[in-house]
């Protein structure tokens, strides 16, 4: 396969706006491919070389990508960061400076798929004192091989930033549309929640068609997509919904960590599949030690502890492992401790389809006793009253409230959905309207006076989980510190565009643009309708959305999450129903 057919795709995708287009054109073109080929093209197509869970990522800095373009290209490298400072985009870049390219290549090869792909391993093992040069090296020789579109794209596969709009969830519709239909489009999401690897679901689709694609099954090394909680604004409700009967465990406020434990060790992964094993070595000894089986996959919240009075440290404690230098300290200085919740394999039985109560018997028999790990407190809990007291006591523990769990026979772990099997409720919910919203920034705004120079406020989304598009919900311009406004344009420099990105609808213009990327915490006074905002547009009135009034920034940096992961529309509009029913 011609990589320009590739590049020609990924150009068809990035100029329509349609999501239908988008599956179509992939659709069609994955039925050309062979398995294995299809495997890269899914990857490259995300601005990758491999499942997002692989420790390594290709992450070449811009400007290290400016110096091979221009030698490719022939320019000298003021030409090509000249055309960066306007465009932002080394993508941009490349494209328009091989299409003057000055130099002939001397042995002009036609670069193949299998030629990019060996060359982007290449970059990514380059290793040591002369890795930069070698990987700039590496990618000038691809980009002098290839055409300007081509030259795009793989710029934008080396820095991790696409830009087709072509999200994980319209590969997977095209995957359904090219290889079966509609209807087995659950059986293939189902299929990558519990491997997070849309490569190898491509490929096992092509080679084994749907029987295949039924048996993938959850595997010790292979992160499996969080099931999350739906939240309800009142105990009574949440008895309710749970048909007045249901177990109750106590809400930690730390990091959630899925653990992959084998012979060999085990390995931690965020909710985001980021590698934690080195900043919880410690977790990830006394896991191995105190598993009495062979291999696990086990979910639990990591909290700080005070190691005197064992009482339970705010969230921003425990963060401090993962940004501290020198882990030995560390590890000595902030203490931790793993609150296990969930067992969703043991000993070669994948166990996600087990009912709950019968996952968290498992759970409490296999590990022995360990002075860093615990399980979750839970109590089977029968009446309003009864709940009432649990929640009273968890928030006498310092947790943040509490996790509903139902405990009938379809209470399966359902992987990468949010649904009412975990209801969860906070003691915020006591003191305001709503629930704190984890939001995009898509833009920004200059700021005045004392914030000149800076930016003073944010555009902030929600991703729209029926579109796959980020839809905005307020302007952001409270809870800031300067600390926060010195570090926002760094933060946000990666992220950088010249115009609207194609995953955002947005009616307010900011300033500047960015790709949906950093995701912050946000508390908000009430949800109102709104004329300027797009998230649920139409739903409530027509020409009108919703939108969050009075936001103030809470101070937590959602680095946990990606932008897909943030409150989606589907929940602001969840609880501005819920703000209604309140106030009725
Ligand atoms: P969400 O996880 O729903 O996207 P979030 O990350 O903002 O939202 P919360 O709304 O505070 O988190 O609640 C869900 C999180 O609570 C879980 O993802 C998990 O990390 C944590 N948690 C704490 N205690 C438990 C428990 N006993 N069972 C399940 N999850 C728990």
């Amino acid at each position: 396969m011609l990589y320009s057919e590739i590049a020609d795709v990924f150009g068809r995708l990035e100029a329509t706006g349609s999501r239908l287009e988008m599956t179509s054109i992939l659709a069609e073109f994955f039925g050309r491919l062979e398995p294995s080929e299809l495997r890269n093209v899914i990857y490259l197509s995300q601005g990758r070389l491999h499942p997002d869970f692989y420790p390594i990522e290709l992450g070449m800095a811009d400007r290290l990508v400016l110096k091979a373009v221009a030698k490719a290209a022939g320019y000298p490298e003021e030409e090509a960061e000249r055309i960066w400072q306007k465009e932002g985009d080394p993508g941009i870049v490349a494209e328009d400076l091989i299409s003057r390219k000055r130099q002939r290549t001397l042995f002009s090869e036609t670069l193949t798929l299998e030629a990019v792909v060996e060359g982007l391993t290449e970059i990514e093992r380059s290793d040591g004192k002369d890795s930069q040069s070698q990987k700039m090296k590496i990618l000038s020789r691809l980009l002098s091989n290839s055409e300007p579109e081509g030259a795009k794209y793989l710029c934008r596969i080396v820095t991790g930033r696409m830009r087709t709009g072509a999200s994980a969830m319209t590969v997977l519709d095209a995957l359904a549309e090219c290889f079966a239909d509609k209807s087995a489009r659950p059986e293939i999401e189902r299929a990558f929640n519990v491997t997070c690897d849309m490569g190898l679901v491509g490929e096992t689709l092509a080679r084994g068609g749907m029987a295949a694609v039924s048996e993938m099954k959850v595997s010790v090394g292979s992160p499996i997509k969080v099931m999350l909680a739906e939240r309800l604004p009142s105990l009574p409700e949440v008895m309710a919904r749970m048909d007045g009967r249901c177990a109750m465990e106590f809400k930690y406020d730390g990091m959630r960590i899925q653990a992959h434990i084998s012979e060999g060790g085990a390995v931690l992964y965020s909710r985001r599949l980021e590698n934690l094993t080195g900043n919880f070595p410690d977790i990830a000894e006394h896991l191995s030690s105190a598993l009495k089986g062979k291999e696990a996959i086990i979910e639990g919240e990591c909290v700080a502890v005070d190691p005197e009075t064992g009482t339970l440290l705010p969230f921003q404690t425990v963060t401090h492992r993962r940004r501290k230098h020198g882990m030995d300290s560390a590890v000595r200085d902030i203490p931790v401790r793993l609150f296990m919740f969930d067992m969703l394999f043991l000993d070669g039985e994948d166990m996600t389809q087990t009912p709950y109560a019968e996952r968290r018997r498992v759970l409490s028999e296999s590990f022995s006793e360990d002075p860093l790990l615990t399980l979750t407190t839970m109590e089977v809990v029968e009446s309003e009253a009864e709940a009432e007291e649990f929640f009273d006591r968890a928030i006498a523990s310092r947790c943040e409230g509490v996790m509903a769990k139902s405990l009938s026979d379809a209470s399966v772990y359902r992987a990468g959905s949010r649904g009412f099997l975990w209801i969860k409720y906070k003691k915020d919910y006591h003191q305001a309207l709503t629930d704190t919203f984890d939001l995009v920034a898509v833009g920004a705004f200059y700021g005045m006076g004392k914030r000149a120079g800076k930016y003073g406020a944010l555009l902030m989304a929600s991703p729209d989980t029926e579109t796959g598009r980020f839809c905005t919900v307020c302007k952001l311009g409270t809870g800031f510190d300067d600390a926060f406004l010195d570090a926002l344009p760094e933060m946000l420099e990666p992220y950088r565009t010249e115009s609207c990105p194609k995953s955002v609808e947005a009616r307010m213009v900011p300033d500047v643009w960015f790709e949906p990327g950093l995701v912050l915490e946000v508390a908000g006074a009430e949800i109102s309708v709104s004329p300027i905002h797009t998230a649920a547009w139409g739903w409530v009135k027509d020409d009108a959305g919703i939108g969050i009034r009075f936001p103030r920034y809470t101070g937590r940096l959602r680095d946990d999450k990606g932008p897909d992961a943030a409150t989606s529309v589907q929940e602001i509009f969840g609880m501005y129903e819920m703000q209604g029913s309140d106030r009725a």
